[in-house]
């Protein structure tokens, strides 16, 4: 006889007590026994993930998202960059310097808040605002970062949220030469500080955009990053003419791959989950 499968029901109770199917197979050949089972599982989870939840609130502290914001933070201060903080509200004309119109793929993931004015679904625009600014009053190398939250609507809930957290750090002024191998460090020094051990770098070099760099995760291969060099094709419409390196990072992503998790639901902001821990108990 062949095992029954668990029912439409017991699978969404499944995700919403952060359980992966495929971590319990249902073993049982008649409905009863199998109800029998998801009853066992659900108690035990549930009576785990309340002493979870009581551990952690009674120790104080953070959840894994601000934990890894502040490590990160640690690490590329101490590499000599600087934390910025830029609005959250961005104008439509500033998305259509970075060529996010209406012919854009983006430009259906916008939540648009006024008729000029939308929620940022990225950071980049606002660092090319403080890269011009900065090259005004300073020559040479300049680096600085923002970790903040970004917005998009999307239909892929395994490895998308709607609101999600951009890290995106941003090298300036380095020679031409050095910009490859920078990137690389860059990307290395942050997939590791995130406890990340299986990932590698996906390079593409197209004409329109120069050299690009993903970093995956996993076995799946999930993008935890995108990286770019300038002089890049955008650059003009800020008026921008040095060199540059950036990268931006999800960093639910980074943990949803550094906890080996296939869902990123957890990791993010939520009602349901706190630091990883069903709160749907
Ligand atoms: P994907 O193809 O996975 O949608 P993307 O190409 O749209 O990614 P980028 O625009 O390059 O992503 O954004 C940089 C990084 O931000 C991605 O590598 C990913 O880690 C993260 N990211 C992008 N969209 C989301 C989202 N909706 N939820 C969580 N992280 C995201
Ligand atoms: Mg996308």
């Amino acid at each position: 006889m062949t095992e029954l499968k668990w029912t439409d029901t017991q699978m969404r109770r499944f995700k919403e007590l952060g359980i992966v199917p495929e971590d319990v197979p249902s073993e049982a050949v008649t409905p009863e026994l199998r109800n029998q089972f998801f009853q066992q599982i659900e108690k035990k989870k549930i009576k785990a993930e309340k002493q979870k939840l009581d551990t952690f609130l009674s120790n104080g502290g953070r959840v894994g998202l601000e934990k890894l914001s502040e490590t990160l933070t640690r690490e590329l201060v101490r590499q000599g960059f600087v934390r910025v903080t830029t609005p959250l509200i961005l104008s439509k004309s500033a998305l259509a310097r970075m060529t996010i119109d209406e012919s854009h793929p983006l430009f259906r993931q916008i939540y648009w808040i006024s008729e000029k004015k939308c929620l940022r679904p990225m950071l980049a625009p606002n660092l090319y605002s403080l890269m011009i600014d900065f090259s005004r009053v300073r020559k040479g190398v300049t680096r600085f970062f923002e970790i903040g939250p970004c917005f998009r609507k999307e239909s892929d809930g395994a490895r998308h949220n709607s609101e999600f957290t951009m890290l995106n750090l941003v090298e300036m002024g380095l020679p031409m030469a050095d910009r490859e191998d920078r990137i690389q460090e860059l990307a290395t020094l942050v997939a590791e500080s995130a406890g990340l051990t299986d990932y590698e770098f996906e390079t593409e070099s197209s004409e329109v955009y120069g050299s690009t760099l993903d970093i995956v995760a996993g076995p799946e291969k999930i993008e935890v990053a995108s990286g770019a060099m300038g002089p890049h094709p955008l650059d003009a419409a800020w008026g921008f003419t040095d060199t540059w390196v950036g990268i931006g990072f999800g960093m639910e992503r980074l943990l949803m791959t550094a906890n080996k998790s296939s869902t990123i639901g957890r990791w993010g902001k939520s009602l349901s989950f706190l630091d990883g821990i069903s709160l749907k108990i």
